[in-house]
């Protein structure tokens, strides 16, 4: 391979490429220490350097003030299904899980070993091509949160606006769609999102937590389960994964060197429509499977009229540098996931490569 492909994998995903030219460039010999950033202290000055400018980065993109601590952990996503249960489901309590996707579930079934879950809404009944609306949600009585995950990544689907339970802490998973678009964090008690789809590498967890809830956190759990003490030593309890957390940083950089998070959102939506466009224009040989208005910016998920087809499709795709594409096993088809660094030419060459297939064999 002499070039780089459009990569729509779904995560690990596509990094900006100025960000992979500037760790090339910097791997050798991080900032005339002789070092790589992989060999450097994660308790020297340069370090300390990275992790709390990514801290900073992540506070001003997102636009959050004191109230928030932001922490960089390990152990993906998943490790959060169980970690928001194990610091907030105590005893006798109840934890509300809105269901509407792949991940949502597994969330849920994490909380439901560790306490008392309650499933207050699912679009299962429609193979999650949507997301559950206000007046299906039935919340158990005094939850100790709300878990919603806000873009369903294997079905691409994406909430479009982020319910309201008063004093209820909200706790969301935005693995597949943190800072692609500006949003009101303060409607959040904790945000958690692994990196490899819109932040940087495989490896670290970045998580969003209103300081109040870190005194709900129960004495007995083990240290690196507490989202207290990982806050008290601002993420640096035990080595952290630094060379990802370096990664993060140039990534959260060049958002901001690109507008933010206003201009990401308005490249996405451009970038989506492109796809979305050839779906809706195909005469119904491409099937989206979200429907209309819950249709995510992030993942495209779509059908074919068979399956073999679909292999086709993957395969041809792949053989014009476009890879990636296969669909989810829960959903099947394709999915194009267009994270914040997927380019607006990438959106274009798949659309134009979608229209020609269905000419060829609709
Ligand atoms: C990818 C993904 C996960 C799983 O993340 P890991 O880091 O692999 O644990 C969880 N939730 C959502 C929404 C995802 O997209």
């Amino acid at each position: 391979m002499l070039q780089r492909v459009y990569n729509f994998n779904p995560g690990p995903a596509t990094l900006p490429l100025p960000v992979l030219e500037q760790v090339q460039g910097e791997l050798l010999n991080y900032k005339s220490t002789g070092m790589s950033v992989m060999e450097i202290s994660h308790r020297s000055k340069e370090f300390e350097e990275i992790i709390f400018e990514a801290e900073d980065l992540v506070k001003e993109l997102l636009g959050i003030g004191e109230d928030y601590q932001v922490l960089f952990l390990q152990g993906g996503a998943s490790l959060q299904f169980a970690m928001v249960p194990l610091n907030f489901l105590s005893e006798g309590m109840t934890a509300d899980y809105i269901l509407t996707g792949y991940f949502a579930e597994k969330a849920y079934k994490e909380a439901a070993k560790i306490g008392k879950a309650h499933i207050a809404g699912s679009s299962k009944d429609t193979n999650y091509d949507r997301i559950v609306s206000m007046d299906e949600i039935q919340l158990s009585d005094s939850p100790a949160y709300v878990h919603i995950t806000s873009n369903n990544t294997v079905y691409g689907t994406q909430w479009k606006t982020f319910p309201d339970f008063g004093n209820i802490p909200l706790v969301a998973d935005m693995s597949s769609d943190i800072m692609s678009y500006p949003f009101d964090v303060s409607k959040f008690a904790l945000i958690y999102a692994g990196a490899q789809k819109n932040l940087g590498p495989a490896g670290v967890t970045l998580v969003i937590i209103r300081k109040d809830m870190l005194e709900k956190v129960p004495e007995n759990l083990p240290s690196m389960l507490r989202y207290d003490l990982h806050a008290e030593k601002r993420s640096l309890y035990n080595t952290p994964p630094c060379f990802n957390i370096y990664v993060v940083n140039l990534v959260l950089k060049w958002i901001k060197e690109n507008g933010g998070l206003k201009a990401m959102k308005e490249r996405n939506e451009e970038k989506a429509s492109y796809i979305y466009e050839a779906i809706d224009k195909s005469g119904g040989f491409y099937r989206g499977h979200a429907k209309k208005e819950y249709r995510s910016t992030m993942n495209v998920t779509f059908r074919l009229p068979n399956e073999n087809l679909e292999k086709v499709f993957v395969k041809e795709a792949a053989e014009n540098g476009l890879v990636g594409l296969k669909g989810h096993r829960s959903v099947g088809g394709i999915r194009a996931s267009i994270y914040n660094a997927m380019s607006k030419e990438g959106c274009l060459a798949l659309a134009e490569f979608m229209n020609d297939f269905a000419k060829k064999h609709g």
